[in-house]
């Protein structure tokens, strides 16, 4: 007899964005090992269908009445039978669910807190992309994972780095396992170089247009602000008990080394790969174990050269912020967090200047004031009270 391989079954927040689809992309080259349980997705229905059509899932989450019962009906013409749920009660549902392992956490943005709260409570392994939901809610969400016994892995290509590189015993402290820093890269965007009158003057498509990895808008816009970063230095503050001081940004613009850790004895561990995401997805998947992913092996020769510098934080005061939020604690981060995303958004909608996002965001700071997060619901406001603040600026602007 072969050894028995358990079959897991996963559940894909966010099934068609980004991170969904190299997240089933990787599921399908492993049949054998992990089964779709859930698939969910906020628009781009049509596309949905098609991957339940692929994938076969037990249970599909829409955001509308309205939405299930097209897809149902599309389901059902095509003879395939499949539960289809609703709105944020169903993205919990599939995310809490007796029968699944493992919760892929790839919503953007808030709205996908309640979902990924879900599944710590349920104990499940959850793999973690939506790093807005751990930036809002920090020790609160530690906290669950600590208690409900969850099993938290990074998907963030810089904190998987971070967990490969980390010794085993690292939740001991960064400090008791001689860690001396965490040197978080980042690739500096598609306007690394230019210069504050050409950042004046940057459209939604430049801003999605990066250089390195292919991600949604959102994502690709924070990339561009450096917001990312700063998102990303709290995330990696929550996952690893780190302080803000002991997080530097190093920018890398080739992303093949993807974050690095300093121990005291000078030794620097490294993660490297081509910047394809689905590596760690499959890294986070099978952890411990290794499989396949699909990626092409790393050409060192074809790369040649990986260069370092620092971060310019005049040009790209979204950094900032963030590290201050960062230091500041409370609901500081969830208030950058809320603030960010309704200035995203209103520059894709072309109604705000790419340079306006960190002045929307600092305008909101000074505005609304920072309180210690004793419960989801401080979070919860935090968030209301920023998004109010932002659309009063944006509306009077
Ligand atoms: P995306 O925009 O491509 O996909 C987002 C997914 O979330 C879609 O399936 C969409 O339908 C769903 N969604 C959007 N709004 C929703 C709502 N209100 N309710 C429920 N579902 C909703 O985004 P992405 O690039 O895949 O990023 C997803 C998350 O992963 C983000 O938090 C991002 O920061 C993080 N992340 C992405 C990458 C990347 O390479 N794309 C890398 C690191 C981290
Ligand atoms: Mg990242």
């Amino acid at each position: 007899m072969g050894s028995a391989v358990t079959m897991q079954r996963v559940t894909v927040l966010g099934a068609t964005g980004s991170i969904g689809l190299s997240t089933l992309d990787v599921l399908a080259r492993h049949p054998e090992q992990y089964r779709v349980f859930a698939l969910t997705a906020h628009s781009r229905l049509a596309e949905l269908e098609q991957l339940c059509l692929q994938h076969r899932p037990q249970f599909a989450v829409v955001p509308t009445e309205a939405a299930a019962k097209h897809l149902r009906g599309g389901l059902q013409a095509a003879g395939v039978s499949v539960d289809v749920l609703v709105g944020e009660a169903g993205l919990c549902a599939v995310a809490e669910h007796a029968e699944v392992d493992c919760v892929m956490a790839a919503i953007v943005g808030a709205a996908g807190l309640l979902p990924t709260l879900a599944a710590v409570r349920a104990g499940k392994k959850v793999l973690l992309a939506n790093k807005e939901a751990l930036v809002m809610s920090g020790a609160l969400f530690m906290r669950a994972v600590r208690e409900h016994g969850a099993q938290l892995l990074p998907i963030d290509s810089e904190h998987n780095a971070i967990f490969q590189c980390l010794p085993a015993d690292y939740a001991r402290g960064l400090s008791a396992t001689g860690v001396r820093r965490i040197l978080l890269t980042a690739s500096g965007g598609p306007f690394r170089e230019w210069t504050p009158e050409q950042l004046a003057r940057v459209t939604p498509a430049q801003a999605c247009a990066h250089p390195n990895w292919s991600m949604g808008r959102k994502i690709s816009v924070d990339s561009a602000s450096l917001m990312n970063k700063g998102l990303e230095l709290i995330e990696a503050c929550w996952l690893f008990d780190a302080c803000p001081e002991q997080v530097e940004v190093v920018v890398h613009p080739q992303s093949v080394i993807h974050s690095l850790v300093d121990y005291v004895d000078g030794s620097v561990l490294a993660q490297m790969g081509n910047p394809d995401m689905r590596t760690p997805i499959a890294h986070a998947l099978a952890w411990p174990a290794r499989i396949d992913s699909g990626v092409a092996p790393l050409d060192l020769l074809q790369v040649a050269h990986l260069d370092f510098a620092a971060p310019d934080m005049q040009r790209f005061p979204c950094l900032r912020l963030a590290r201050e939020a960062a230091q500041a604690g409370g609901t500081a981060p969830a208030l950058i967090n809320a603030a960010n995303e309704v200035a995203v958004e209103a520059f894709l909608a072309e109604r705000l200047a790419f340079m306006h996002i960190p002045q929307l965001v600092e305008r909101v700071l000074e505005q609304v004031a920072t309180r210690p997060v004793t419960s989801l619901e401080c979070v919860l406001e935090a968030d209301r009270q920023a998004r109010e603040a932002a659309q009063r600026h944006l509306a009077s602007a």
